[in-house]
């Protein structure tokens, strides 16, 4: 099915598409969309494996932005290309607020996608109850991620981030957080109080310390202030409290495998037996459009995907595995679109790769977001004008607006890209350079969340019950029906 899908979107999705599509063309084009989606059957068996891909701020304007970039950038057609997400079967739309937030932040959404409840802004892995910071109250309603059940049933786990390891969104698969800032220490009191921080949970909990793959960045977080980093030799561990949690890490899992650089990673033989540890920077992972010019190189999002998948359906029980496009939206905070679209094109071509290497009667695939953004996608460019550029007539020209200067089809309602009085004219700027920051109307140093819906997508068995406007946390629930988790 997904093969028809995407030859209909090669006839369409040529150069100049729009130029030779006539009424009849169109006509096609419809009645083939029509034809595929009455022949698409749901699967109503369990699943034997569940990859849950989360675009961190990937909203809809970033998914049609990053789309139209897709196809640009191939020579194509961008507004009918057809992208490895788009060509899943299934979709809802999400509701993304918290319990206590109409704009959410990662860590009570992916408490929300991994976990089934709602919790408070800034708190992971706990629910509502929870206030953020508060230690014993995350102590006493910790609630399990869905890892839980699967590491129960004997299922194999990993979790794949661009961002920390310890970051919010991979957290919420195997830690418990009053505060998603926590990663390397806990203030005092919490300290006294019993919790312990983000990173020593991957090591030591439950179910980080039976994770089969790990892979991203956050190497300081492991580290001692005593260590220098491999790669970055002036760059040093950030842990206060003396541990080596690599060391550790490697004491424990004999059989273990812990690589920096993308020559270890390529050297990973997957059919051999024990887990794996990756982390590829001491901070977050590069974004995409950097990532050629890292010191000791890095795999690509899809790379690590592949290979998470590669060794996890080792396990005849079958796997869950996280995937996260971590960085679109660090990218969104910085006001620069152009690296968050091309994380989010980077997110696409791991989706791609997770369906090339997985049967879809056995795997449910889920393509979700945790969030939106202040991102829009607007003014009345012509078909074909580049997504990046600014927004202009069919003459070529750009339009004007009151102040007689142009504007780029993408900005932000808030951010750093916000101008003093008056603003410049992006006519007279390369608003497609890659540090370009598109303008903005609230000056903010960072731009922030937005509160609409997301949408998830999903193919393989019950990827049918994504259907309608769905609540976040029923996307766990979906994922435990899958896996053939009851009433957790
Ligand atoms: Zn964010």
């Amino acid at each position: 099915m997904l093969r028809t899908t995407l030859a209909i979107a090669v006839t369409f999705a040529t150069p100049l598409a729009a130029q030779q599509a006539d009424t009849a063309a169109y006509r096609a084009q419809a009645r083939a969309e029509v034809a595929r989606l009455k022949a698409e059957r749901p699967r109503a068996g369990p699943a034997r494996n569940v990859i849950v891909f989360i675009g961190d701020g990937m909203g809809v304007s970033t998914i049609t932005a990053a789309r139209i970039h897709q196809g640009q950038l191939a020579g194509q057609d961008g507004e009918s290309f057809v992208t490895a997400m788009d060509a899943l079967p299934y979709t809802a739309l999400v509701k993304t607020y918290s319990h206590d937030g109409q704009v959410s932040d990662s860590a009570p959404t992916a408490t929300a996608i991994l976990s089934g409840v709602k919790a408070r802004n800034a708190t992971l892995g706990v629910g509502p109850e929870v206030a953020t910071g508060d230690c014993a109250a995350a102590r006493a309603h910790a609630v399990p991620s869905i890892f839980v059940a699967a590491q129960a049933q004997g299922r194999a786990t990993g979790v794949v981030s661009t961002t920390r390891i310890t970051h919010a969104t991979p957290a919420a698969a195997y830690a418990h957080s009053a505060h998603r800032d926590w990663e390397a220490a806990v203030p005092a009191e919490a300290a006294a109080g019993g919790c312990i921080d983000i990173a020593r949970q991957m090591i030591e909990g439950p179910v980080g310390s039976r994770l089969d793959v790990i892979l991203g960045g956050g190497r300081r977080y492991f580290l001692p202030q005593s260590a220098s980093d491999p790669e970055y030799p002036d760059i040093r561990g950030l842990r206060a409290d003396g541990r080596d949690l690599v060391a550790e890490w490697r004491r424990r899992h004999r059989n273990g495998r812990y690589v920096t650089d993308t020559r270890g990673f390529a050297a990973i033989d997957t059919a051999r037996p024990g887990p794996i540890l990756g982390l590829f920077q001491p901070d977050h992972m590069q974004y995409e459009a950097d990532r050629a010019g890292d010191v000791a190189g890095e795999p690509s999002l899809a790379d690590m995907t592949v290979k998470a998948i590669e060794r996890l359906s080792r396990n005849r029980r079958g796997f869950v595995l996280l995937v996260e496009g971590g960085r679109i939206d660090h990218a969104h905070h910085a006001g620069n679109a152009r690296r968050a679209l091309e994380d989010t094109i980077a997110m696409d071509r791991a989706v791609a790769a997770a369906v090339a290497s997985t049967d879809a009667d056995e795997t449910l695939i889920v393509v979700t977001s945790d969030h939106g953004h202040a991102f829009s996608f607007a003014g009345y460019p012509p078909r074909g004008n580049p997504i990046l550029g600014v927004v202009a007539g069919p003459d070529g020209k750009p339009y004007r607006a009151r102040d007689e200067k142009a504007y780029t089809t993408l900005g932000y309602a808030n951010g750093p890209g916000a101008h003093d009085h008056p603003r410049a004219d992006p006519a007279d700027e390369d608003t497609t350079a890659l540090d370009y920051k598109q303008q903005a109307l609230v000056p903010l140093g960072s731009e922030t969340h937005g509160g609409d819906d997301v949408v998830a997508r999903a193919s393989g068995p019950q990827a049918h019950l994504f259907r309608g406007t769905i609540e976040q946390h029923s996307i766990h629930d979906v994922m435990a029906e899958a896996l053939g988790i009851a009433g957790e």
